[in-house]
């Protein structure tokens, strides 16, 4: 097919997607099949430059694998690429290779993290080449800002609640899919299918609804704008506790909705009494203390979302009676005959 015309399917394509994770495969796929180039990789970078993972296409390149920086592969020298994301392009012949060239174009401001594209040929990228990649990733930065921006909430700059369904149903399906702090153990490979079953087995993922304890009283004394400013901190304490990959949403009001990846029911209730007592003990301008509870649950993946978070929210309803500044678990709750356990929409009684 004619060169430009393929180009402008593909750019079609890439502007169609709403999805952050199918952009990048998107973009991979497309210079992988537009340049003469063997291996592509997408360095992600944190704001200070130091790398927070890598993402290639499988070899069958139907999906992205992401891999921790330790499983970089031989021919990647990581010291090129971190500290270099604010810098021009470069390609140069690899050392004690037999002809290999490697070009690095690295991408800043990204909303979320910087990144840098790292392919290597058997001869060095034209001109022509390597404006096509720079206009690639610029068409891949505006469509990241746009998907960004649509996502997030104004106020705290978490995920909004538009963008849960999707992105649990995701998770919920993908949930044999384990996330790359897992995936670092496995020194030099890619984790293996059944790996990632056996993982998938011992562990499972977590939501949680937490609410701010008397904000409407924090509101009435302070004022709103206090009130926004306990918002927006507490997000930011949020986002230290929890995981790059970790889920984060402002719910509305000062509610939020908190899905982990896989972890052990131990680790995941340590997590989020950390978080309690870091907020409960965190000096808020003016408004002083202030206070969380917390309800969560083990996520089920043959259960429906609305029956999860109806769970969670029980479970805090529980925190709520009881004294308040709590993190109560859905599941020890009916162990201890707490709470009644909640019917899935079958009408069935769940039995535990
Ligand atoms: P509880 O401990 O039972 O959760 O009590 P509460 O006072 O936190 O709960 P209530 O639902 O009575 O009040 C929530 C308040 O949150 C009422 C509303 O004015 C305030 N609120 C909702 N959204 C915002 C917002 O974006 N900014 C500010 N400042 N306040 C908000
Ligand atoms: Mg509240
Ligand atoms: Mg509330």
């Amino acid at each position: 097919m004619n060169l430009s015309i393929q180009l402008f399917e593909q750019l079609a394509h890439i502007t169609s997607l709403r999805d952050i994770q199918r952009l990048e495969l998107s973009l991979l796929k497309t210079l992988h099949e537009t340049l003469p180039i063997d291996n592509a990789l997408m360095i992600k970078l944190e704001q200070d430059s130091t790398i927070r993972c890598l993402v290639r296409l499988s070899d069958n390149t139907q999906e992205l694998l992401t891999l921790a920086p330790e499983d970089a592969p031989d021919w990647l020298d990581l010291s090129w690429a971190s500290g270099k994301s604010d810098s021009a392009p470069q390609s140069f012949e690899l050392p004690d290779s037999k002809k290999t060239y490697l070009s690095l174009f690295p991408l800043v401001d990204l909303k979320t993290h910087n990144l840098c594209l790292a392919f290597t040929s058997a001869r060095q990228l034209t001109p022509p080449e390597q404006l096509l990649v720079k206009g690639f990733l610029q068409i891949y930065r505006n469509f990241c800002a746009l998907v960004t921006d649509a996502q997030q909430d104004q106020l705290t700059g978490l995920l909004n609640r538009k963008t849960f369904d999707e992105a649990i149903l995701h998770l919920i399906q993908n949930s044999d899919q384990p996330p790359v702090h897992q995936e670092r153990r496995s020194k030099k490979r890619l984790i293996s299918t059944q790996d990632r079953r056996q993982v998938a087995n011992k562990v499972n993922s977590w939501i949680a609804v937490l609410d701010i304890d008397n904000f409407k009283r924090i509101n009435d004394r302070f004022g709103h704008l206090y009130g926004d400013e306990v918002l927006i901190l507490l997000a930011r304490i949020m986002r230290e506790a929890f995981r790059q990959e970790d889920l984060l949403y402002r719910f509305g009001g000062e509610e939020f909705v908190v899905v982990t990846q896989p972890a052990q029911k131990e680790g995941a209730i340590q997590a989020f009494e950390r978080l309690r007592e870091k907020i409960a003990t965190y000096p808020f301008p003016q408004v002083g203390e202030v206070t969380i509870s917390i309800g969560l649950t083990r996520i089920r993946p043959d259960y429906p979302v609305p029956t999860l978070l109806d769970r969670a929210d029980q479970a805090l309803y529980f925190a709520k009676r009881n004294g308040k500044n709590k993190v109560c678990v859905y599941e020890q709750l009916i162990e201890q005959g707490a709470l009644n356990p909640v019917t899935i929409e079958t009408g069935e009684v769940e039995l535990f």
